[in-house]
């Protein structure tokens, strides 16, 4: 079997507005040029998953048939865009547990990669926390910071680049392949 390239995608402040501990799915609102960076990726063969962390279960903010609901939303309104994720992946535990699926820890990157038979050293996360730059570097990717607001901090370990929005991500990749 072939292995297969993908782009990991955090999901809040990168596919969506972090609405913090979103648990409507009304409030689902997309980040600008979301749609045309995916396109952009899915017509050079690269799978998407989306890993996000979604602590707010375990806090008993964010109900887990509601959490399923706006993946099934966020599914359906990509496909009406010719757009597919391979997979949804999300880590219910507390920010103290350091349980080895949640960012920055790679457990949801490693298992995804098994699941669809996914070459890690050809794929890349992209997200807007240190801890998705440093989940995609401990399974084996390259990573891109979304940094809005161009901060200009030192970053340790350093992104493989920092830009401002997932369109310019996806522009990055592509000029690397
Ligand atoms: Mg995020």
């Amino acid at each position: 079997m072939n292995l297969k390239k993908a782009v990991f995608l955090d999901r809040d402040g990168t596919i969506i507005i972090d609405k913090v501990y979103l648990n409507d799915p009304n409030q689902i609102e997309y980040l600008p040029k979301v749609f045309e960076a995916l396109r952009l990726l899915r017509d050079h063969g690269f799978k998407f998953i989306i890993v996000t962390n979604q602590s707010g279960i375990a806090r008993g903010i964010v109900d887990i048939k509601n959490l399923d609901l706006i993946h099934e939303i966020i599914q359906r309104d990509f496909s009406s865009q010719g757009i597919d994720f391979a997979g949804f992946y999300y880590a219910p535990y507390s920010v103290e547990s350091n349980h080895h699926i949640r960012k920055p820890n790679p457990g949801m990157l490693l298992r995804a990669a098994k699941d669809h038979g996914i070459a890690l050293n050809h794929s890349w996360m992209i997200g807007d926390r240190m801890s998705d730059v440093e989940a995609g570097f401990r399974a084996g990717t390259r990573a891109i910071l979304l940094d809005p607001e161009t901060k200009n901090e030192i970053l340790e370990p350093a992104p493989d680049a920092v830009v401002q929005d997932l369109f310019s991500a996806a522009k990055f990749i592509l000029s690397q392949n």
